[in-house]
Parts: structure tokens; sequence; C-alpha cells
């Protein structure tokens, strides 16, 4: 299912309609966020959060 979401700048609501229901006026295209690539990006953040552990504590010794 492919959801699109509306928002009115003018009362600064969120809808899924084509029309804002408030005012009537028009809507900006919200397009929902990409989660998986988000969370690949995650695991490469975490990935380099280790490695750089590692490195400080190899700087220690
Ligand atoms: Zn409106």
């Amino acid at each position: 299912m492919k959801m699109k979401m509306h928002k009115c700048k003018k009362c600064n609501i969120y809808t899924i309609q084509d029309k804002c229901p408030k005012c009537g006026g028009n809507l900006n295209v919200i397009y929902p966020p990409k989660y998986s690539i988000e969370d690949k990006y995650g695991k490469y953040r975490r990935k380099l959060k280790e490695e750089s552990k590692m490195e400080v504590k190899h700087a220690k010794k």
C-alpha cells in the first residue's frame, strides 16, 4: 500500500486527503522517509563507532 501524505502550509496540519479539510486549500505532498536506507546508515555508523573505540584502546597502550 502506498500512502501519500499532504500538508497544509496555512493550517500546518497533515492529511491524506487531496484538499485541506480545514481551509480547502492546496496541499504540499509529503514523501515518507525511507527507513531501510536510514537503517543501513545506522549500521554503518555503529560499525564506525566500534572501530574508533578499538583505535582509542590501541592508542592508550
Ligand atoms: Zn488548510
